[in-house]
């Protein structure tokens, strides 16, 4: 045992999970991340995190999946040392009017974006429970809160995300266990990248900043969630949009 603070990323390989996983590793925390499928950004993750010195430990896991979940919790456990941090991240959009949704991809959205915040929190909590501490940072959506046309599923699931979140607050709170929701507007990632340059035009123009948000903005409201500064806020739904969302 080292006395280094340990974190779990969930899709910590690109986009905000990443940013997430090279912030808290910069606060000095061990990481541990998952990701699905893309190696490749993985291993390039481990490389950048090692001017920060502390341990990585880079999981193919799929958040969809419990055993995978509880499986990557023990292994980090026992290869880096008992949880301090919990972040889900991990997460995917499958956006479009709700009369074109595929009952598939209702399916899909819930079972990554909500079911793997469940099975992550689920497999994690109970040890911190036993140390009487810990913290858990779900990343949420501005959807999830104020609900985004072509976006109902995704909103559904982010706003799932809230009551989750919420409600394990108000139960691990007397085990000294925190949990919170980081609710972010628009931000430059692969996620985004997908949007029409007309859309994006568009939604540049209804955030007051003028501008989409940087992967590393989210990341410090993380790195401060999950510090002692933050100590006492549980159950806090906090927004970073750049205007947005007012
Ligand atoms: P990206 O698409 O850039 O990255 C998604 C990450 O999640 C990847 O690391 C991906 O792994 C991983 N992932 C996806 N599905 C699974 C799975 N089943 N199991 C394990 N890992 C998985 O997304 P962003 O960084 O943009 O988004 C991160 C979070 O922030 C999401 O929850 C998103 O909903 C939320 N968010 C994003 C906003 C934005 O504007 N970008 C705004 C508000 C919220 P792999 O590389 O292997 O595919």
């Amino acid at each position: 045992m080292t006395g280094t603070k340990i974190a779990l990323v969930s899709g910590g390989s690109r986009g905000i999970g990443r940013a997430i996983v090279l912030r808290l590793a910069q606060d000095g925390f061990d990481v541990s991340f998952c990701y699905r499928s893309a190696e490749g950004p993985a291993a390039q993750l481990v490389k950048e995190a090692r001017q920060f010195g502390g341990r990585m430990l880079p999981v193919r896991a799929d958040v969809t999946r419990g055993e995978e979940m509880r499986a990557w919790v023990a292994r980090a456990e026992e290869e880096l040392g008992p949880i301090d941090a919990v972040v889900t991240s991990a997460g995917i959009t499958r956006d479009g009017p709700l009369v074109l949704t595929e009952e598939a991809d209702w399916d899909e959205v819930m079972r990554t974006n909500l079911g793997g915040v469940y099975h992550l929190c689920r497999a994690a909590v109970f040890g911190m429970m036993k140390r009487r501490s810990g913290c858990i940072i779900t990343i949420s959506s501005v959807s999830g809160i104020y609900g985004n046309a072509a976006q109902t599923t995704y909103s559904a699931s982010k706003a799932g995300i809230i009551g989750f979140t919420r409600a394990l607050a108000k139960e691990v709170g007397g085990r000294g266990v925190r949990a919170n929701v980081v609710a972010p507007g628009l931000i430059d990632t692969d996620m985004t990248d997908k949007l029409s340059e007309r859309a994006r035009q568009r939604l540049t123009e209804a955030t007051a900043l003028g501008r989409f948000g940087r992967p590393e903005e989210v990341a410090e409201l993380v790195a401060f969630l999950a510090s002692d500064r933050a100590a006492y806020m549980t159950g806090s739904v906090v927004e970073i949009h750049g205007g947005i969302a007012i």
